[in-house]
């Protein structure tokens, strides 16, 4: 018989030894943060969306930012929202990083001003040394896949670029053009003539073609956030017209600026938005990209449950075969549609990125069972989906804990042996998603 509290012991220290792969980050480079940061800021960039969800007025949430502000003022003006939403698992995270990079898990009317000097004196370096530390030294993620919108990248970072209009570039946003003046900014920056659909298409080739001769080693769909994701199989000729609609605008004369801007309503802009899709997972296929797609959850105020489906992928998946499908998020709460999905078509990944920011314990249950329902190799264990390293922490330290729970769990049941839970906290946390990403190359140094 096991004990089960040495087994947990053996595999959570083996977990801590275990370097990390994050699948999905957007952390913000040192060098912009460094002399600009205090714990209001940095709790801001961590989870501003959880006070605005506890009632925090707007307002005031832009107040927190502002650094010259005194400490007591601004503890004032988070009080009442931090005590609101302080557990949760946001919450949480941030106490399980301040605990381990400061030694102080807690945040109240004692420990505020000393964890505001700590954070002060952190970011006050002109050397990235604290983002070593807590990066490197306390979390251990060796590489991360960065969706930053840029394909210039600190050290051991790899981009993931997006095509659509959130945090990149309107000149990149192929899939979500819908005015003239978006085709124009295209035609500036990409110097080219679009006269027809075709070169509209040409020059979204070229361009793909380009970010992968940049680096990208992934492509992002954030479109979840704005609509469905029942990308139909809409013809050539369909996109046409709708393309042909927006480019036919007749140009304002100058002074006279009533339409500009003007593009047609969603129902239409979807035609085309949906066979620009298409193109794109038709490029995926060429060039060997996978594909993370946002589903389930969006962060943020006004957002539509509905959005997140990722039942609706279910044709894409079957028709782009050949195409790594990487669905964000565990797609909470569809994650047990998403894990159906993945158990059949070998081209479809369940990536537990964010998860545990969201939640520690759903996630943990959604874990334990997704190990019996899909083979292994598709299983993406670690993404931060942090702005900040203190997220990061938080994160890695919740998907530490998953792993050696789960697998101790299943170890102390008889189902796996020990050896082969140490291969799957492995394969989960670091081998699948560096093969996935980088393919055979070792990172570089
Ligand atoms: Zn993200």
């Amino acid at each position: 018989m096991m004990n089960a509290a040495t087994v947990l012991q053996e595999l959570t220290a083996f977990m801590e030894s275990q370097p990390l792969v994050s699948s999905h980050s957007h952390r913000i480079p040192y060098e912009q943060l460094q002399g600009k940061n205090d714990l209001f800021n940095a709790f801001v960039w961590h989870s501003g969306s959880t006070l605005i969800s506890a009632g925090m007025p707007e307002e005031e949430y832009e107040r927190l930012k502002d650094l010259s502000l005194p400490p007591e003022t601004k503890w004032q003006l988070f009080k009442p929202y931090w005590e609101r939403m302080q557990y949760t698992a946001y919450g949480r995270a941030f106490l399980l990083a301040t605990g381990r990079i400061f030694g102080i898990p807690a945040l109240n009317d004692a420990t505020y001003r000393q964890l505001n000097d700590k954070f002060i004196a952190a970011y006050a370096s002109k050397e990235p040394s604290y983002y070593q530390k807590v990066l490197g030294e306390l979390a251990k993620v060796q590489i991360t896949i960065w969706d930053f919108g840029t394909l210039r990248t600190p050290e051991n970072y790899y981009p993931a670029y997006r095509f659509e209009n959130r945090r990149v570039a309107v000149c990149d946003a192929f899939l979500t053009t819908r005015t003239r003046e978006d085709l124009e900014a295209i035609e500036r920056v990409h110097d080219c003539t679009i006269l027809t659909f075709d070169d509209y298409l040409e020059t979204f080739d070229r361009v793909f073609q380009e970010k992968v001769d940049g680096g990208m080693v992934a492509v992002k769909i954030l479109l979840g956030y704005l609509r469905t994701l029942d990308f139909a199989p809409v013809t050539h000729d369909e996109a046409e017209r709708v393309f042909n609609k927006i480019f036919a605008r007749i140009l304002p004369n100058p002074g006279y600026l009533a339409h500009q801007f003007d593009g047609p309503d969603f129902s239409e802009a979807k035609i085309l938005q949906d066979y620009m899709v298409h193109r794109l997972f038709y490029l995926a296929n060429r060039y060997k990209l996978p594909v993370q797609i946002h589903a389930g959850f969006q962060l943020g105020k006004r957002t539509v449950e509905e959005f997140g489906d990722p039942k609706l992928l279910n044709q894409v998946f079957i028709r782009y075969r050949d195409v790594k499908f990487v669905i964000m998020h565990t797609a909470i709460p569809y994650s047990y549609d998403l894990a159906v999905l993945a158990k059949n078509l070998s081209n479809v990944y369940v990536d537990f990125s964010w998860s545990n920011a969201l939640s520690p314990s759903m996630t943990k249950r959604f874990f334990g069972d997704v190990i019996e329902l899909v083979p292994i190799d598709r299983i993406i264990g670690f993404g931060d989906d942090s702005a900040t390293v203190e997220g990061t922490l938080g994160e890695a330290i919740h998907a530490r804990a998953m792993v050696s729970e789960v697998l101790a769990g299943k170890v102390c049941d008889g189902y796996l042996t020990m050896e082969e839970a140490k291969h799957i906290a492995k394969a989960v946390l670091f081998d699948n998603a560096k093969l996935l990403f980088l393919g055979e190359d070792t990172p570089k140094k």
